[in-house]
């Protein structure tokens, strides 16, 4: 789950890292109200991409009056950045906060590291807006450092990483503080990212977090109601939020053939076997082991409700969840919504006779498959042919 960049400086500013003032703000009125505890404030887009800077979505406003100004083009306006694609994404809110006299950019971060079943600490001297750029061509200004999730955080780790960016005396001290309250924010939250871009060295000799960027594991969300209070729903594709509603696994992709599976390996050997046969899947869904026909008719909802989707594939193995169960569902899901488009439906396991008899009396126009190859031409052909 990600959260806005005000949320996460709420959070990091809890847990003791150093953040600027800041209100946030729905209308330009509520701006002109807030920027009047400023001499210069900046006024910035909270959507949940980054790369707003570049975009146009990070301003800065030398009077109240100019902050609403700025705030009357900004708010509901579609940024585009370039992580938001380009048809961009909605501004509703944005952040009044002081403007700050940078001396210096940093970046840094702690990111789950799958190779070492730990934590990293990510660091660079050369932080800012190209941080992207600079870890593509300059890979050396990048700092690595691990840490256990057993030892946690220790201050060696911290006076190493300092050292590296050439921080000493009372800023290494500053700099091994935010990091000790990251790790603790990181750890406590169940994150599964904590990325501060960019940390800046202001003129006046401090560090400060003046962009906040915090991502947590959906997976721990039920330990953490007071994270879950945080989740805007209008940031999130809302295919996956009506997934989210029904217990659905589902990612939204680019292609054209929708995918209805049971088992999250299948789904995934459902989209390589799409692919190899020249289709693009337009999903990822994971029906799970107790496909209700409740869940199945919300599963073809969903991607019904995408216009891509020239052909749904079912492929489902019955194991534990039996195939007529299977079947009944997608008759009865397919009854109640009206298929607009070819179902192809490959089923094998148990009761896979009583499902595909099932499937026959139903006297929908269902694509019979054999196996999954055989249903992977089958769909590719019915969304219109390899590309
Ligand atoms: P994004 O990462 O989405 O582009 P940032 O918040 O990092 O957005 O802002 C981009 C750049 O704008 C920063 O690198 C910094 O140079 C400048 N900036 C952001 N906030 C402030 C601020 N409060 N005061 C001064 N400059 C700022
Ligand atoms: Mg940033």
């Amino acid at each position: 789950m990600k959260i806005h960049e005000y949320q996460a400086k709420e959070l990091l500013g809890a847990y003791g890292v150093p953040v600027p003032g800041g209100e946030v703000a729905e209308t330009p009125e509520e701006v002109f109200e807030a920027a009047k505890a400023y001499d210069k404030c900046v006024i910035k887009a909270q959507i949940h991409s980054g790369g707003r800077g570049k975009g146009g979505g990070v301003k800065l406003a030398n009077s109240p009056e100019e902050a609403k100004a700025i705030a009357e083009k900004m708010i509901g306006m579609q940024l585009v950045t370039k992580q938001t694609g380009p048809e961009g994404k909605l501004v509703r809110k944005v952040l009044v906060t002081e403007a700050t006299n940078i001396a210096k950019e940093y970046y840094l971060s702690i990111a789950v590291d799958n190779e070492n079943a730990g934590l990293v600490i990510i660091a660079s001297a050369a932080g800012g807006t190209e941080i992207e750029e600079t870890a593509a061509n300059h890979p050396e200004l990048i700092v690595k450092e691990p840490i256990s999730v057993y030892e946690g955080f220790h201050n060696y780790k911290g006076i190493e990483v300092a050292r590296k960016l050439g921080l000493s005396g009372e800023l290494q001290k500053e700099f091994i503080g935010i990091l000790r309250n990251m790790t603790k924010l990181f750890l406590e939250k169940d994150c599964s990212l904590v990325e501060i871009n960019p940390l800046v060295l202001t003129e006046e000799g401090h560090l400060l977090a003046l962009d906040a960027k915090v991502n947590f594991d959906d997976n721990a969300l039920m330990r953490h109601p007071e994270i879950v209070a945080l989740r805007d729903v209008n940031e999130e594709n809302p295919k996956e939020v009506k997934a989210s509603e029904y217990d659905l696994n589902y990612i939204s992709l680019e292609g054209n053939i929708g995918c209805l599976v049971n088992g999250a390996g299948l789904a995934m050997a459902t989209m390589d076997i799409i692919k190899k046969f020249g289709g693009e899947p337009a999903n990822f869904l994971d029906v799970g082991g107790s496909a209700t026909t409740e869940r199945v008719t919300a599963a073809f909802e969903i991607l019904l409700s995408d216009p891509n989707v020239k052909a749904i594939m079912v492929n489902i193995f019955g194991g534990i969840m039996k195939c007529d169960i299977i079947a009944e569902g997608v008759v009865a899901a397919a009854k109640n919504i009206g298929m607009t488009v070819p179902l192809v439906v490959r089923l094998e396991g148990t009761n896979v006779d009583r499902g595909k008899e099932i499937l026959k009396e139903s006297g929908l126009a269902i694509i019979a498959a054999e196996d999954m190859a055989d249903a992977a031409r089958k769909a590719v052909a019915a969304a219109g042919g390899a590309k």
